[in-house]
Formats: C-alpha cells, sequence, structure tokens
C-alpha cells in the first residue's frame, strides 16, 4: 500500500483520520462523505494513492476492476435498490481530494 504524505485519505486508509468505514476489503474502504449531497453518500477510496482518473495507465486495469467491483458489495450492505457513481477528474470538475475515489450516491438506503 503506498501512501502518500498530507494526503487525507491516505491518513483515513491509515487509520491516522478517523471515519465510519461501512465497508473494507483488502484493496478499498468506504465511509459516509463528512457533507452529503445525497440520503446515501459514500466515498469508495483505494488503499493505494492514485491521484485520479487521468493518471492511471494500462497497467492500472486490475486496480480500477478491483475498485469498480467494490461498488455492489457496498451498494448491497447500504440496502440501496439504485445508485449512481461519480467520479471528479480534475480541479474544474470539482475534484478537491486528489486520491482517486467513488462517490455512491443514491435517495434509497440506510444513513450510515
Ligand atoms: P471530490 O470533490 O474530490 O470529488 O470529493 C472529495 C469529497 O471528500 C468531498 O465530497 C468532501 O466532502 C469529502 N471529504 C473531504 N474531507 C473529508 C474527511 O475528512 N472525511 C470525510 N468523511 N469526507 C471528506
Ligand atoms: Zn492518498
Amino acid at each position: 500500500m503506498s501512501a502518500v504524505n498530507n494526503c487525507i485519505f491516505c491518513k483515513i486508509v491509515k487509520k491516522e483520520i478517523p471515519a465510519k468505514l461501512v465497508f473494507e476489503n483488502k484493496d478499498c474502504i468506504a465511509f459516509p462523505d463528512i457533507n452529503p449531497k445525497a440520503k446515501v453518500h459514500i466515498l469508495i477510496v483505494p488503499k493505494e494513492h492514485q491521484e485520479g482518473l487521468s493518471v492511471l495507465k494500462d497497467s492500472d486495469q486490475g486496480f480500477l476492476g478491483r475498485l469498480m467491483v467494490a461498488v455492489p458489495q457496498v451498494a448491497k450492505k447500504m440496502q440501496l435498490d439504485s445508485f449512481r457513481i461519480i467520479i471528479n477528474s480534475g480541479k474544474g470538475a470539482g475534484q478537491t481530494v486528489f486520491h482517486l475515489h467513488l462517490h455512491l450516491v443514491s435517495p434509497d438506503g440506510v444513513v450510515a
């Protein structure tokens, strides 16, 4: 697991900053967004630090695949019938934390 100094999500991965984990496997963690934009708003964060989608290469297919297959597992845990996944890539698109993450948002389910 690579970690980057002063990256808030690396600190949450390393449990240096608390977050209420709703899911964890060997590749990623998931926890509620501190500023939710929907009834359910979970961040799914890979344990490996990558700045964002735009830096990924062919060799990151496995990394990205493992992250994406966690989505239905988190959704099931949160009892979501339907949901949306958002990835902000770049400042202009609203990315504020430069550690790749998925926003899982839904009007359904249980609030963590
Ligand atoms: P971005 O704008 O980069 O796509 O998403 C970053 C998200 O991380 C924002 O929605 C913001 O509310 C959330 N966030 C930032 N810092 C923290 C934190 O310390 N804890 C949690 N739970 N969420 C955070
Ligand atoms: Zn990081």
